[in-house]
């Protein structure tokens, strides 16, 4: 679960600084996928990075599975990111050189001196991870021979080897058309309830949104509006007023 406790982030802007999350308030419960939404500028990216604990705010509190984030030292923060948090940017990072079933191995070789049973764990768990995202046939090709969404599917499969309790997607659809969009989705709902994470998924393409259990909309880092639903789809994620 994650909790995003009154967030208020600044960036310096000249002599000024501008304020791209302000006072913002929201729960992920597990096995939930809440929508992140709103204008290009609005914020979105920047709440994400707070989520991931990769920017430190101003103000609030960040809390993983019940730990704040905030209060942690770099390190200890690092090792929450690691074991805990699932994240794909928006920008896809895959390596070139690296097969499909690399890019998901390979953060857990680097640095670590490790068994021959972790390396056939860690093996094991990315074969069941490119089959869960569909690509088990595509599991030795390199990411140009990847279509555009197979890629997609990569980094997804990719963020989750450490079975992370909290998964944070970035615009996954904006590079895709329509249809590869929407299996995208469909893809981060179901992986979200067979493995119970509690999902902030950053989207402006509004389509998507009714099939969330919530949605946020900012605009100018703030919460603004009750998100759009439909009688099939309960909130589930409880999503806080703004305390202006
Ligand atoms: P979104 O993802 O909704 O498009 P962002 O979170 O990227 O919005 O940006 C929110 C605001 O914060 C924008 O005004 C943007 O220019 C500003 N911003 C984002 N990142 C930085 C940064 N590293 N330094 C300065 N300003 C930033
Ligand atoms: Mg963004």
């Amino acid at each position: 679960m994650i909790s995003l406790n009154d967030i208020t982030l600044t960036f310096p802007d000249g002599d000024e600084r501008i304020t791209a999350v302000d006072n913002v308030t929201l729960t992920a419960h597990p096995g939930t996928v809440t929508g992140i939404t709103g204008p290009s500028g609005s914020g979105k990216s920047s709440l994400l990075a707070v989520a991931a604990t990769l920017i430190r705010p101003d103000s609030g509190q960040v809390l993983i599975d019940g730990v704040d984030a905030t209060a942690l030292a770099p390190r200890e923060a690092t090792e929450l990111r690691r074991e805990q948090i699932g994240i794909v940017f928006q920008q896809s990072n895959l390596i070139p050189s690296l097969t499909a079933h690399e890019q998901l191995t390979v953060m857990n070789e680097l640095g670590a001196r490790h068994s021959r049973g972790r390396r056939t764990a860690v093996a094991k768990r990315s074969r069941e991870l490119l089959d869960a995202v569909g690509l088990a046939p595509h599991a030795d090709k390199r990411p140009h021979q990847l279509s555009g969404g197979q890629r997609q599917r990569v980094n997804i499969a990719r963020a989750l080897m450490n079975e992370p309790s909290v998964l944070l997607i970035d615009e996954p659809t904006s590079a895709l058309d329509q249809e590869r969009g929407a299996s995208i989705i469909e893809l981060i709902l179901r992986l979200t309830g067979d493995l119970k994470t509690s999902t902030l998924l950053v989207t402006h393409d509004l389509v998507h949104l009714p099939q969330m259990h919530g949605v946020v909309t900012l605009v100018d880092g703030r919460i603004v509006a009750d998100p759009p639903r439909t009688a099939s789809t309960p909130l589930r994620a409880d999503l806080g007023a703004v305390a202006s």
